[in-house]
C-alpha cells in the first residue's frame, strides 16, 4: 500500500527552498547613498563608529550639577554659573559650588552628579539648597553610553530601519555605502487577463497577480520592471522573457507552469535557459519553477492568485534578499490553540491562513479564514498569520494546537 505521507513525486518545501537558494548569487555592486535616502537598503561594510555617542558626560534632566563629595559638608552650595545644551559652562565647578545645568548640556569640569531643579531651593543669595540625598553619578548620561567609539554598530548585510538611519545620523555619517538595488520583472501571463479599467469579456478576469506581487516587492526595496499581460502567443512571450531577461537580476511569472497549461511558457524557457518544474508539496502553491535564464534567475508562480502570493513570499521573497545581501531573519513563529477546525490532507505542508488574536482570557489564539481555496484572495487579505501544517499532519479539531506564522511587513502592511 502507497504510504500516504510520502507524498511520492512531490518535493517537500524545505528541499525545494534550499536548493533554490544555494542557486542564488548576491549581487556585488555598491553605491554611496545620503542617510535619508538609506531605509531598506543593505550596507556593503561593517559600520564602526568615529566617536562616542553621546560625545561627552551630559546631564539627563535640567537641574543643578555638583561634585557628590560637596553635599558633605553642606546640603547648600552656592551657584557658580550655568551649562546649556550646546553652551558649556567654561571653568571647573569647586567644592562646595553648583552649575545650573540643562538636559544634554556638557557635564561641568569638576561635578558627577545632578539633582532634578524639583527637588532643590534656590535662595534670594543665589545659593542652592539640596533636599534628598542623592547618588553618585545620578542624572549623569556617560560619554559613550549609547555607542563607545569603534564599536561595531551594523554588520555588512544590514538592511537599514527607520530607526537604524537615526543611528547612522548620530554617528554623524552623511552617506553609507549599500549593494545596488536590485531589479525584479514581472510578467503575466494569460489569455483571460484584463487590466482593470478594461471591460472584461466572456471568460475574463481582472489580471491580480503583478498588481499584489509590484507592491509586495517595493516593501521589499526592489526596482520593479513591470512587463504587464503577455498574450499567450510564443513570439510575445519569448520578446518579453528576452527582455526581462537583458533588464532586471530577477524574472518573476505567474501562470502557465501547471502540467497542461495551453501556453507557451515553458517551451519559451526551456530555449532561453535552464529552468526546473517543479511540484512541491506545499498548498497552496503545488506548481513552481526554478532556474536560471542567461542573465538573471527565473521564478515561475503559479497562476492562481493566492498560490503566487504565497509561494513568492515563501519561496522567492528568501531569494531576493540573499540576492539583496541581506541577512534573513527566521520568521516569527509561535503554537496557540486554534478556534477553528482545519481541513487538511496529509501529504503537502499547508499554509493555511488565519487571524491571531487574544482572547477574554489573554490567550493568543487562531481562527481560520474559512474557505482556504487557491482562488480566495481575500482570504489572504484577511489573514495576518499563515497556519503552518506539516506535511504528514491530517485534520486539526478546534481545541488543538497549531503553528502559526506571524505576517511579516512585506505581506501584510
Ligand atoms: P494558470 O497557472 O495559468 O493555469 O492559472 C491558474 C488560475 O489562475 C487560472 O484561473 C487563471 O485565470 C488565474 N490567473 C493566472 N494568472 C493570473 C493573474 N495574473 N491574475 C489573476 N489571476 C490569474
Ligand atoms: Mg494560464
Amino acid at each position: 500500500m502507497a504510504d500516504c505521507c510520502s507524498a511520492p513525486g512531490l518535493m517537500p518545501f524545505e528541499q525545494a527552498l534550499e536548493s533554490m537558494l544555494r542557486n542564488i548569487t548576491s549581487v556585488k555592486e555598491t553605491e554611496k547613498v545620503l542617510i535619508h535616502e538609506a531605509l531598506g537598503r543593505v550596507t556593503a561594510t561593517v559600520i564602526q563608529s568615529p566617536l562616542n555617542v553621546p560625545p561627552h558626560h551630559n546631564s539627563a534632566m535640567d537641574g543643578y550639577a555638583f561634585a557628590l563629595s560637596s553635599l558633605e559638608k553642606s546640603n547648600t552650595l552656592s551657584l557658580a554659573g550655568r551649562s546649556m545644551a550646546g553652551e558649556p559652562f567654561q571653568g571647573k565647578c569647586e567644592a562646595g559650588q553648583c552649575i545650573r545645568i540643562m538636559t544634554g548640556a556638557k557635564m561641568p569640569e569638576g561635578c558627577d552628579t545632578v539633582e532634578m531643579q524639583e527637588n532643590c531651593k534656590s535662595d534670594d543669595s543665589g545659593n542652592i539648597t539640596f533636599l534628598e540625598p542623592k547618588k553618585l553619578g545620578a542624572n549623569v548620561r556617560s560619554a559613550g553610553e549609547d555607542i563607545a567609539q569603534g564599536d561595531t554598530v551594523f554588520d555588512a548585510g544590514r538592511k537599514l530601519s527607520a530607526v537604524d538611519v537615526g543611528v547612522l545620523a548620530s554617528l554623524g555619517v552623511p552617506t553609507v555605502e549599500v549593494y545596488r538595488k536590485v531589479t525584479v520583472a514581472l510578467i503575466s501571463t494569460g489569455d483571460e487577463l484584463k487590466l482593470p479599467g478594461e471591460t472584461l469579456t466572456e471568460g475574463d478576469i481582472y489580471e491580480s497577480n503583478s498588481f499584489a506581487l509590484e507592491a509586495m516587492l517595493k516593501k521589499l526595496d526592489v526596482n520593479v520592471l513591470k512587463l504587464g499581460i503577455i498574450e499567450d502567443d510564443k513570439e510575445a512571450i519569448r520578446d518579453a522573457f528576452i527582455q526581462a531577461d537583458r533588464d532586471a537580476d530577477a524574472v518573476i511569472s505567474s501562470g502557465g507552469v501547471s502540467v497542461g497549461d495551453a501556453d507557451y511558457t515553458k517551451e519559451v524557457l526551456d530555449e532561453l535557459g535552464e529552468i526546473d518544474f517543479w511540484k512541491i508539496a506545499m498548498k497552496p502553491g503545488k506548481p513552481f519553477a526554478f532556474g536560471k535564464l542567461a542573465n538573471s534567475v527565473f521564478f515561475g508562480l503559479p497562476g492562481n492568485p493566492v498560490s503566487a502570493m504565497v509561494t513568492a513570499h515563501m519561496l522567492a521573497v528568501p531569494a531576493l534578499i540573499k540576492m539583496q545581501n541581506s541577512k534573513n531573519t527566521a520568521p516569527m513563529r509561535l503554537t496557540v490553540k486554534t478556534v477553528t477546525d482545519l481541513r487538511k490532507a496529509p501529504g503537502r505542508m499547508d499554509f493555511q491562513r488565519g487571524v491571531l488574536t487574544t482572547s477574554a482570557s489573554g490567550e493568543m489564539e487562531v481562527t481560520s479564514t474559512g474557505s482556504q481555496g487557491s482562488g480566495i484572495l481575500t482570504s489572504l487579505s484577511m489573514a495576518n498569520c499563515y497556519i503552518v501544517l506539516p506535511a504528514e499532519q491530517g485534520r486539526v479539531s478546534a481545541g488543538e494546537m497549531v503553528t502559526v506564522q506571524l505576517f511579516d511587513s512585506i505581506i501584510s502592511h
